[in-house]
């Protein structure tokens, strides 16, 4: 009989289950749903469309033909609504229906506002948000006329805002709570490596601040932002990158296991509600390495979900697990970032700092690796993953790991 499959979202997890959905099952009926204007583009790169290095046709991946070869259903433009476990259909908001024998959720996330912690003016004209080509087509028109901007949010997407405020000559202050940027994977010493980066690009970080409340101008502009100490910033441009809201309200009527923070899964994709998968940042996976519930968000973890579920979905078994040790780097300035695995879910850390531009910090669970930050030197990072894959013991041997050049056989071997 022939298998109908419907995935919602065409980014890089629904798209690479598609493309492997056609391999293993030729004769399969295979659409994809996705409510954005265009088929899959590099998300990762549109930030340097937005910082205006790229121009457009680099950043598309496939074009609408490409879904056409290989028989693929493309619904562009198409918003899900809700989703019938027990009829095996969906509903879009336009009234489409489309049944399934089996579903992958692949709809990622959508950049929280500061508007859900009350902060006026936060959708203002000017304030910008960053997950979609056409946010990064707005923020850099935008971006080319603007000459102060204001950052929020001191994490990954943060960054890319500033490197956007670089790039495009806009004078900026980077607005981050507590003594630095990301200090739930950082120490001081290594966040002083990126100020400095920061710095060099003419964004200057306050600490010790955040955004209490937008102010506009009489046409509903952004004009200033003002922080809980009551400083007050001018701009006519601001970057906002707190985090992400999963999409899943389509799912509100299902028995399916999800909130706003994701949906679980077990290590082959599965939700707890039979012929129904999940891939991609969206999901709370079952981590085999961890042995505990996890979550990722970056591209190769993304494309590898979309993979593995879609074996699970033409198999009609649990044929693959995920295992993965993600990635996810920055080369805004002139030395290279790199995080790895999880690297704030550690219950110890160990960190070195080398020189002025080189850091490590390795995150330990129980004794064993499980994620780090690398700085400056990213040499180290095949062994720390090698190390997190074995789930090897390290920990009465901390030192080993911080050595300039690290040597796996002075370690304990992993067990079998
Ligand atoms: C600016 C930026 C820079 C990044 N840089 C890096 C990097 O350097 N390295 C890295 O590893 N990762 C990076 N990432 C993260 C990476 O892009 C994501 O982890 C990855 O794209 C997630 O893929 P996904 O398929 O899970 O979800 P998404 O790419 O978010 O795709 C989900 C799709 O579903 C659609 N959708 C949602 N709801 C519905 C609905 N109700 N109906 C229909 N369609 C719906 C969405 O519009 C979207 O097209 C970056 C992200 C951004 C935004």
């Amino acid at each position: 009989m022939t298998q109908s499959y419907v995935i919602l979202g065409d980014g890089i997890s629904g798209s690479s289950a598609a493309e492997t959905l056609r391999e293993e099952d030729p004769e399969a009926d295979v659409t994809v749903i996705t409510d954005e204007g265009e088929p899959l583009y590099n998300r990762i790169l549109i930030k340097e469309f937005a910082k205006g290095k790229l121009p457009e046709a680099p950043i598309s991946i496939h074009s609408e033909d490409w879904y056409d070869e290989r028989g693929v259903n493309l619904e562009l433009n198409t918003h899900v609504t809700d989703v019938d476990t027990d009829a095996h259909e969906v509903h879009a908001y336009d009234g489409s229906t489309y049944e399934y024998d089996k579903l992958l959720v692949a709809t990622g996330g959508t950049p929280t506002s500061l508007s859900s912690f009350g902060v006026e003016n936060a959708d203002a004209d000017g304030v910008h948000h960053f997950w979609t080509f056409q946010d990064a087509r707005r923020i850099r028109e935008h971006a080319e006329d603007a000459e102060q901007g204001v950052i929020v949010g001191a994490g990954l997407l943060g960054i890319d805002f500033a490197a956007v405020c670089g790039a495009q000559g806009i004078d900026a202050k980077y607005l981050m709570r507590g003594n630095r940027w990301w200090r739930y994977a950082l120490s001081l010493e290594g966040a002083e490596i990126i100020h400095d980066g920061l710095r060099s690009k003419g964004v200057e970080p306050v600490f010790d601040s955040g955004v209490d409340r937008f102010e506009v101008d009489d046409d509903g502009r952004v004009e200033a932002a003002i922080d809980p100490n009551g400083e007050r910033f001018e701009c006519d441009w601001a970057g906002v990158a707190i985090g992400l809201d999963f999409n899943v309200e389509f799912l509100e009527d299902t028995p399916v296991e999800a909130d706003h923070s994701g949906i679980v899964v077990d290590e082959f994709m599965q939700t707890g509600v039979e012929d129904v998968y999940a891939a991609g940042d969206i999901t709370r996976f079952h981590d085999t390495i961890l042995g505990e519930q996890a979550q990722n968000g970056s591209w190769g973890s993304a494309k590898e979900q979309g993979q593995v579920a879609a074996k699970n979905m033409a198999s009609d078994d649990e044929v693959e697990e995920f295992r993965w040790v993600s990635s996810y780097s920055i080369t805004h300035f002139g030395f290279p970032f790199l995080s790895f695995g999880h690297p704030t879910e550690g219950d110890d850390y160990v960190e070195r700092k080398y020189d002025e531009g080189t850091y490590r910090r390795v995150a330990l669970k129980d004794g064993k690796v499980i994620g780090g930050v690398l700085i400056g030197d990213l040499a180290p990072q095949q062994k720390l993953k090698q190390l997190i894959r074995e789930e090897r013991d390290v920990g009465d041997q901390t030192d080993v790991l911080l050595a300039e050049q690290i040597d796996l056989d002075e370690l304990a071997p992993a067990q079998q």
